[in-house]
């Protein structure tokens, strides 16, 4: 727990950048002005205006003294410019697909896009609060439910249901141009003996099934428009979710548990007044609300998409992840509310940013084995793990031998055996952003004289919260009546 500067000192985006911080350093803020606990100062001397590695390296200026951390303003907004990608939300470049591309992004321009530098830099303000205590009393938020370190969240975007020959001869012209001979005579062999079957289906159940085998609950994200020609060509909307195939795959994902979201069309991202349109059509289907949504092909423009999706209802984004790379495009392995850059407010959503990505380095690097694609998963989730993080890893379904990815589905069961094995709490998006809602609310009302922290927490958690001293040992649950 900690004491906060007074916040009419200082600017909306050094509030943003300090709210930040005390959430991912899990240390609750204390409401009592008299508690005697370590304060959090902002520090009266600026070091100029240090770029990113910069701060990285001098550990974001945070000063240790008794009872007290400082921290520079400017930190604030450097933090507050990486967890906003205040860069990219500023930047006209766009991509032939309409995106803004990946070198506009501050992480990528220094480098350091594989490391959650602002997951990090909150660990580092977590380690001087508690070396700065002395005999004060430290209280920090347990980071997951049910005594776990860290979180992961697996989720699939449903890009084809119809017409997936269509999708084999796709990909086996693109293994042709790699010469991946052997690959493509796979495919064929695979695809010859599902003529008359549906490959499909039974991907998305096999899928659903090694999920089951780990207790695995995903999160699938439903494209929701009318096709036409020209969205077919451009490899946006090929199926209609009214159609019997995909209300099969609707069923059977609601039989298993799994959330369903809405995957926005590319239309969305130029007219964000068609979020509601299309989020409408997805809950009459699966009778639920739709809180969840990410754009296919990642196609957004940043903040003005997100406005567009707060209006239409919903509660978090999960198309924050770079299409060419794997990595931390916020600098957070964790959930975030969104910041609008350009009006300077927290935009009302959160965001759920996705580290990891099945086809990222075969399409963009030209790795075709399965198995490399599954290692930088992995890789990335023991980053996840260090910092007591989030992993949100995307597995399309339609990685199944007849459409082009023979090895692809082993290597799907591999990543969930090595991720399973350590230990992560796992749930779908809208528990992990429910979750971290209600410990992001956790406040310390006072220090009652026998030692007791009275705490509470406005937002209601379905797992009990609990407080935990620095060595993870639990000292109390919270109370999340408030
Ligand atoms: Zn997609």
């Amino acid at each position: 727990m900690i004491r906060l500067p007074p916040r009419e000192g200082l600017t909306g985006v050094e509030r943003y950048g300090l709210d930040l911080l005390i959430d991912l350093a899990r240390v609750p803020p204390v409401e009592d002005d008299s508690a005697d606990v370590v304060r959090l100062l902002v520090a009266e001397r600026d070091p100029g205006d240090p770029d990113l590695p910069t701060c990285i390296a001098r550990d974001w200026y945070l000063e240790r003294g008794d009872g007290v951390v400082r921290v520079p303003r400017v930190v604030l907004r450097r933090i507050a410019d990486v967890a906003a990608a205040t860069a990219e939300q500023r930047s006209a470049a766009r991509d032939r697909h309409g995106r803004v591309p990946s070198r506009e992004n501050l992480l990528v321009r220094h480098t350091c896009e594989t490391d959650p530098v602002i997951s990090r830099a909150a660990v580092g303000l977590r380690a001087a609060v508690i070396a700065s205590a002395g005999r004060r009393p430290v209280a920090l938020a347990a980071p997951w439910p049910d005594g776990r370190r860290w979180a992961a969240a697996f989720t699939h975007d449903l890009d084809v249901v119809a017409h997936w020959p269509v999708f084999t001869l796709l990909r086996v012209a693109e293994l042709s141009r790699k010469g991946e001979l052997r690959r493509v005579g796979r495919t064929l062999l695979a695809a010859l003996s599902a003529v008359g079957h549906d490959p499909v289906g039974q991907a998305v159940r096999r899928v659903l099934d090694d999920e089951r085998h780990y207790g695995v609950v995903s999160t699938w994200f439903v494209l929701c428009g009318t096709p036409t020609f020209a969205t077919m060509r451009a490899g946006d909307l090929t199926y209609r979710p009214e159609a019997p195939a995909a209300v099969a795959i609707l069923d059977e994902l609601a039989e298993r548990g799994c959330e369903i979201g809405l995957h926005g069309s590319f239309e969305t991202g130029d007219r964000p007044e068609r979020f509601a349109q299309q989020r409408h059509r997805l809950e009459r289907l699966t009778g639920r609300p739709a809180l969840g949504v990410r754009q296919h092909f990642l196609r957004m423009r940043p903040g003005a998409t997100h406005c567009g999706m707060l209006a239409a209802g919903f509660r978090y984004d999960t198309t924050w992840g770079f299409p060419d790379r794997n990595g931390f495009r916020l600098g957070v392995a964790d959930v975030i509310p969104a910041w609008d850059a350009i009006a300077e407010r927290v935009i009302g959503l959160d965001e759920v940013p996705l580290c990891w990505m099945d086809r990222t380095l075969s399409k963009y690097a030209g790795i075709e084995d399965p198995r490399a694609w599954v290692a930088e998963g992995e890789a990335l989730a023991q980053v996840c793990r260090q910092v007591e993080g989030l992993w949100v890893g995307l597995w399309h379904p339609n990685l199944t031998p007849a459409l082009g990815f023979p090895d692809a589905p082993g290597a799907f069961h591999t990543l969930l055996d090595r991720l399973v094995a350590q230990q992560p709490f796992i749930g779908t998006l809208s528990a992990v952003v429910a979750w971290r809602a209600a410990r992001r609310s956790i406040r310390v009302r006072r220090l009652t004289p026998d030692g007791r922290i009275d705490a509470h927490a406005p937002v209601r958690a379905a797992l009990p919260l609990r407080l935990e001293d620095p060595g993870s040992r639990t000292l109390q649950t919270v109370n999340a009546l408030g």
